[in-house]
């Protein structure tokens, strides 16, 4: 393949692309294969000699696609969505073709730059201080992990990375029982030990953080000789959205002093309305913040924004600078290699630019806005449904509900035959132990019928089983 066929290949690919986003309303949401069936079909061994586009292009078609899940369909209601604007995928699509390596500000200094700026632009949107820096991981899960090792390091006076964890005192970090996996693994990661992650129970609708048992679990930490290290909260956890009182927490972290993170990998994005911004009121008192403008925001996977009060803390705990990363007679760029764990880094605050320049600040709000009120009228619609229940009401786009009397396994039933019919897809959640139906809305397309279509499949689907 030569450059020219390059060009006349991304043609087809593109019109190819413009026309599956145009038809997907036609396609069954979740991918309808089992296990297997696309291995079955891949060759055991690698070719010897190369093939032509024409054979690869339609094994894509014939063999791929049809074990796709499509994350890109308006009736993605499951999970979280992960967005990928047209802007967006265009401007990855040129970021590939120029493939810079984004390490060092030297490695590409107008990627640095304007990861710089595009970090100031969403902390602008999002009404944070603008005290704070940011840097774009890979993903929240790394973010994650990058605050909890600041917090390690800061708490053991930066002795964790030279000697090890034995001989210190066992470390303490602190959370809901409503956080994400991803920081039970940072946990694991951080040689900190799951056993040394301390879940504090939730109350009231919020399911936010009993703050007086933080404050118990720290004391009583202590006086045991152990060392808390930090504070992880979360704004719109995974399962029912949970969002803790960010300004009891932060009383808390600020009387301890304690390092923390917040979580907002889904619900940050609508932090860019005003509006929402009670629901992580305190969050400007936060160490360390991370959301993913990959899932509402709209940018192509993978793209997390993560925001630091004070970078040098991070700096501190990441940076390592062997002769050959240094950069000489530049003594005042930004290196963000290291601010975070991978040394190299993809080009990803172009698809941010294209992002926020095509669509604006309003056209993002009004996306966000409108999947918020078209998710709690249909929330609203099949709670006046008699055979209904709403278990958690909606926080944003995000609720439960179950048929009224039904079992767990009935309820994972439904969830399956749901989604074998592919109109739409949900998922299912366990909710004070209870198997409920997960709904969530927000996928960039996404239009008001679409809802429609949710209601008529659900209640349909629950009344003939
Ligand atoms: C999606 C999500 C994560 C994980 O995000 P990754 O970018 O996939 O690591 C963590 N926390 C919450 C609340 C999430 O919604």
């Amino acid at each position: 393949m030569n450059w020219d066929d390059f060009a006349d290949w991304s043609q087809k690919a593109a019109r190819w692309g413009a026309e599956y986003h145009k038809t997907l309303r036609d396609r069954p949401v979740r991918a309808q294969v089992g296990p297997g069936d696309t291995l079955a079909q891949l060759p055991d061994a690698p070719p010897e000699k190369g093939q032509p586009l024409e054979d690869i292009w339609t094994d894509f078609q014939d063999i791929v696609m049809p074990g796709i899940t499509h994350w890109q369909h308006p009736r993605f209601f499951a999970y979280f969505n992960s967005n990928a604007a047209p802007a967006s995928v265009l401007a990855e699509f040129l970021a590939s073709i120029v493939a810079p390596q984004c390490m060092l500000w030297q490695t590409s200094p107008s990627a640095t730059e304007m990861e710089t700026r595009m970090m100031d632009w969403l902390i602008q949107a999002l009404g944070l201080p603008s005290t704070y820096s940011g840097v774009i991981q890979d993903s929240a899960s790394s973010a994650t992990l990058a605050a909890v090792l600041t917090m390690r390091e800061r708490a053991l006076s930066w002795a964790g990375n030279q000697k090890g964890l034995p001989g210190q005192k066992t470390l303490r970090i602190y959370c809901s029982d409503q956080v994400h996996s991803s920081i039970d693994r940072a946990i694991w990661v951080a040689g900190i030990g799951q056993e040394n992650l301390i879940k504090i129970p939730t109350k009231g609708p919020m399911r936010a953080m009993d703050t007086e048992a933080l404050q118990a679990a720290i004391t009583a930490d202590r006086a045991a000789g152990y060392l808390p290290a930090g504070i992880i909260a979360a704004t719109g956890a995974t399962g029912m959205g949970a969002c803790d009182d960010m300004a009891a927490v932060a009383d808390v972290a600020e009387r301890e002093s304690l390092y923390t993170h917040l979580d907002a990998a889904w619900a940050g994005a609508a932090m860019i309305c005003p509006e929402f911004r009670p629901l992580w009121a305190g969050a400007e008192r936060f160490d360390s913040i991370v959301f993913n403008p990959h899932k509402w925001l709209g940018a192509q996977f993978d793209c997390a924004a993560h925001f630091l009060r004070d970078p040098d803390l991070l700096r501190q705990t990441l940076a390592i600078r062997p002769e050959y990363l240094k950069t000489h007679g530049a003594a005042e760029v930004t290196d963000y290699s290291e601010w975070s764990i991978p040394l190299g880094r993809r080009f990803r605050a172009l698809k941010l630019w294209f992002l926020i320049r095509t669509y604006g600040l309003e056209g993002l709000r009004a996306r966000i806005r409108n999947h918020v009120v078209w998710s709690q009228a249909l929330c609203d619609r099949l709670r006046a449904e008699p055979d209904f229940e709403i278990v958690t009401d909606p926080i944003l786009s995000l609720w439960t509900f179950r048929v009224k009397g039904a079992d767990d396994a009935a309820t994972q039933a439904l969830v399956d035959a749901i989604n074998d019919d592919g109109r739409i897809y949900i998922t299912q959640t366990l909710v004070d132990g209870t198997k409920v139906i997960r709904f969530q809305a927000g996928q960039f397309d996404c239009i008001q019928a679409d809802f429609d279509t949710a209601f008529d499949t659900i209640t349909q689907i629950a009344r003939a089983s």
